[in-house]
């Protein structure tokens, strides 16, 4: 789960991280009230939850409560890639004499948490990582151990940060270990970190992606997520347990297993096919979550076709056939159908699936090959 600007940085500034003078607002006079209290300049700060706003025109400077205002009005009327803009952080500006980037990630192939920084902060980080990686200082943080004293300290003679500023990047950097581990963060950045023209050094922007496999551990995080950021059927996917991301295709999936809803989906490719969801139902899923699923799957209008590929094991063969048929019986569509089923309770499954329309097919290959004709034939 991705958390907004504004929720990352009262995050960082319980940890003591210096963070801008500012509050989040909906409305262009909400805005204006903001800049009066605030002292000018300030910047208005599109909240959504992609990265390059800035780029995008989302981050404006304004000289006075009216501009304020008057670029509010703009930027809650924009859409940054695909996303409205519906909340804007009103900010006392800085004077920017410096831009650095710091962040902390989780390396899979060293399996520890990895701090990186970089003296080429701002919004052209990600062309730093690919034309110049060594400009980016990475330490790994021992887990048991966490951030030591003395690794700040090189990330801080590594970014040849000036030395008066030292003391607060280690307050910073200890902060920033400190909210990603005790949030359960898969990623926690500050971009840009900046040396003020009144040579101080504050987080501008911040962000933290959490785990959501830890969120049961933080209801009060779990409540910030902003649910007119995601797509209905995700949130709808959430509530019944499923693991669900939509994509671009036509053909639906439904397939109980996450890594077998991978090979699903790169079947379908192989035979000249797109997915229209990841689609996992998990282990011993009820008919009752899979009739949920069936409906999510239909409620996207490109879907032409659907593919379940269900291999039975504590997953019950009639229990999914059971949820196929309950949805069907709420939902009249017309869109065809093909079925892979094997594995335990698999003949119960098919005798109950005869009495639905269903295309079955004895193997993932020929279920896959089926659901791309139909698609192909229909788009
Ligand atoms: P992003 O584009 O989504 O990463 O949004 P950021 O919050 O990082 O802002 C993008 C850029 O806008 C920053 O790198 C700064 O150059 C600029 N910016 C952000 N806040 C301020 C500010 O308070 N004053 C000034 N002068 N520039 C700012
Ligand atoms: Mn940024």
């Amino acid at each position: 789960m991705k958390l907004h600007e504004y929720q990352s940085k009262l995050i960082f500034a319980r940890y003591g991280i210096p963070i801008p003078k500012g509050r989040v607002a909906v409305t262009a006079g909400e805005v204006k009230q903001i800049a009066e209290e605030l002292s000018c300049p300030v910047v208005v700060k599109s909240q959504v939850l992609v990265g390059g706003r800035g780029k995008a025109g989302g981050i404006r400077v304004a000289r006075s409560p009216q501009e304020a205002e008057e670029l509010a009005r703009q930027i809650l009327s924009m859409e940054i890639k695909g996303l409205p803009v519906r909340k804007v952080l009103v900010d006392e500006a800085a004077t920017i004499d410096k831009e650095i980037y710091l962040g902390i990630t989780n390396d899979r192939a060293a399996r520890r948490p990895v701090m990186m920084a970089s003296a080429a902060g701002g919004v052209d980080i990600e062309e730093v990582a690919r034309t110049d990686p060594s400009k980016i200082i990475k330490v790994h943080i021992d887990p048991l151990l966490g951030l030591r004293d003395y690794q700040a300290r090189d990330i801080a003679g590594g970014i040849d940060l000036p030395r008066d500023h030292w003391k607060t990047f280690g307050i910073i950097a200890h902060g920033l270990w400190q909210a990603y581990r005790d949030c359960d963060a898969t990623l926690a950045e500050i971009n840009p970190l900046v040396i003020t023209s009144t040579n101080r050094l504050i987080a501008l922007d911040g962000k933290m992606v959490l785990d959501d496999n830890a969120l049961f551990r933080h209801p009060d995080l779990a409540e910030m997520r902003d649910l007119d950021e995601e797509a209905a059927s995700e949130t709808e996917a959430r509530k019944y347990g499923l693991s669900f991301i939509k994509l671009d295709g036509n053909i639906g999936c439904l397939v109980n297993g996450a890594g077998l809803a991978m090979t699903t989906m790169d079947i379908i490719k192989l035979f000249g096919g797109e997915p229209a969801n990841f689609l996992d139902i998990g282990g011993g899923a009820n008919s009752e979550k899979v009739a949920a699923a069936l409906r999510i799957i239909l409620s996207d209008p490109n879907v032409k076709a659907v593919l379940f590929n269900v291999f039975g094991g504590i997953t019950r063969g009639d229990e999914v056939a059971r949820g196929i048929l309950s949805a069907l019986n709420d939902i009249k569509t017309n869109v065809p159908m093909v079925t892979r089923l094997v594995g335990t309770n698999a003949d119960e499954g098919r005798q109950i699936l005869a009495k639905a329309q269903m295309i079955t097919a004895d193997t993932l290959v020929e279920a896959a090959q089926k659901a791309v004709a139909i698609a192909n034939a229909t788009a």
